[in-house]
C-alpha cells in the first residue's frame, strides 16, 4: 500500500500538471498514472524534505524513493542520518519501502543502540559499522547504501590498484559537478572494495578506502553496491544520484564500444 507521503507527492504532481498541460495530454497522463506508469516521475518530482523534518520520516521517505529506483529492493540497502549526537538507522532485512518511523533505531556516536525499534523483532542493520565509519572519518550527516544495478555493473570494470581496492575513474561528464570538490574536467576516482560474505566484514576495507581516497564521497563494493555520504541527507542523496548516473554512462560506453578517441572514459 502506498505511503501517505507518496500519495501526497502524487497529488502535487497531478495538480501541477493539470493546470499547465493541454487537456488531451492531461487526460493521457492521468490514465498513465492510473495504470502505474508514473513511478519514475514520482521519483523525479519527489522533493527531499527539509532538515526540519524528523530523521525518522526522512529515512522512510528516502527508502521509498530508492525503492522506486531499484536501489533497495529485496530488503537490500540502507539509510542512516545523524542529528548532533544521535544516529538514526533503518532496520535490517525488511522491505525498505514499507519502513515506518517507529521501525528506526537510534544509536550514539560510539555505535551503541540507545533506542530500539518499537517492534522488538527488528534487528539493527549489518551496515551499522560501515555507516559509523563514514560518520566518524568524514563527519558525515547522512550515509546511504544502495544496491544500484548501474553501480554493480560498473564495478566489473574497476581496475585493481592494490590488495582489495580497485578504482573507477570518471571525467568530462556534466554530472561530476554534483560531487563535492569536483569540476567538469576533474577526475572523480571512486574506490571499489572487494565484497565479503557478510556486510559487516566490509568495514576494514571500507575504512582503508576512505583513508586512501580523501576526495571521495563514496566507496563502491564489487558485485554488491555502494556507500555514499554527505554533510546532510540532501547532499548524500544527490551525490548518490550523480554517481549512479556516472556509472550508467560508463556501462553504456563500454557496451557501445566507445573508444578513447571519442571520450576520455572510452577504452
Ligand atoms: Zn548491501
Amino acid at each position: 500500500m502506498p505511503s501517505g507521503c507518496a500519495l501526497r507527492f502524487r497529488a502535487i504532481s497531478i495538480q501541477g500538471d493539470f493546470f499547465i498541460w493541454p487537456n488531451s495530454l492531461t487526460s493521457l497522463y492521468l490514465v498513465a498514472m492510473a495504470i502505474g506508469f508514473q513511478t519514475d516521475r514520482v521519483s523525479e518530482i519527489n522533493p527531499i524534505q527539509t532538515r526540519d523534518t524528523s530523521p525518522r520520516d526522512l529515512i522512510c521517505e528516502i527508502c521509498r524513493n530508492f525503492y522506486t529506483l531499484g536501489w533497495v529492493s529485496g530488503t537490500g540497502g540502507g539509510v542512516s542520518i545523524r542529528r548532533n549526537d544521535t544516529i538514526y538507522m533503518a532496520p535490517s532485512g525488511v522491505e525498505k519501502e514499507k519502513i515506518k518511523p517507529e521501525d528506526i533505531f537510534e544509536l550514539d556516536l560510539a555505535g551503541n543502540v540507545t533506542r530500539h525499534a518499537k517492534n522488538e523483532k527488528l534487528k539493527l542493520t549489518e551496515c551499522a559499522p560501515l555507516f559509523l565509519s563514514a560518520f566518524e572519518m568524514r563527519n558525515a550527516g547522512a550515509v546511504l547504501h544502495s544496491h544500484s544495478p548501474n553501480v554493480v555493473l560498473s564495478t566489473l570494470y574497476a581496475k585493481r590498484v592494490e590488495g582489495r581496492i580497485s578504482v573507477l575513474e570518471f571525467t568530462e561528464l556534466e554530472m561530476i559537478k554534483g560531487l563535492e570538490g569536483h569540476g567538469y574536467h576533474d577526475v572523480f576516482t571512486l574506490p571499489v572494495v572487494d565484497n565479503t560474505a557478510k556486510e559487516c566484514d566490509l568495514t576494514d576495507s571500507l575504512r582503508e578506502a576512505i583513508a586512501k581516497y580523501p576526495k571521495t564521497c563514496a566507496v563502491a563494493v564489487r558485485n554488491h553496491g555502494i556507500y555514499v555520504w554527505g554533510k546532510d541527507e540532501v547532499k548524500a542523496k544527490t551525490q548518490a544520484e550523480c554517481i549512479d548516473y556516472l556509472c550508467e554512462i560508463l556501462v553504456r560506453m563500454r557496451q557501445s564500444g566507445i573508444t578513447r578517441d571519442q571520450h576520455p572514459m572510452g577504452v
